[in-house]
């Protein structure tokens, strides 16, 4: 199902962290690897050129792991993981949708993807 460009804004809990993305939401996805286990977030992937950060830049801890490839943010006052850089396409990002504004997630299709299972 094909669904229109739509822009969303989002924040962390504190609201020290805001940004926004445009993405006509084809999936969300769930991870398995050690990191998004522990999480749970929902994610969509969107590329860095649909991403804008509002505020915060200063208030996002980064963490890393593994191949130090993927760059994990969350946020230093209220511990919300955000949104991170992804391992295999550095120039997506991971979005936790359910830090988006009024965001609807009926009727999207969600794929388990298999974190976990990478090298
Ligand atoms: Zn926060």
């Amino acid at each position: 199902m094909s669904r229109p460009l739509q822009r969303f804004t989002g924040s962390c809990h504190c609201g020290a962290v805001r940004f926004a993305i445009t993405s006509d939401f084809p999936e969300l996805t769930q991870c398995d690897c050690s990191m998004c286990r522990r999480r749970s977030a929902t994610m969509v992937k969107v590329h860095e050129s649909a991403f804008e950060l509002l505020a915060g830049g200063e208030a996002l801890s980064e963490y890393q792991f593994h191949t130090r490839t993927a760059r994990h943010f969350f946020c230093k006052v209220c511990g919300i993981y955000p949104f991170h850089r992804k391992r295999v396409t550095p120039d997506f990002y991971g979005v936790n949708v359910a830090c988006l504004d009024d965001f609807d997630p009926t009727g999207i299709p969600l794929r388990q993807a298999v974190g976990a299972a990478m090298p």
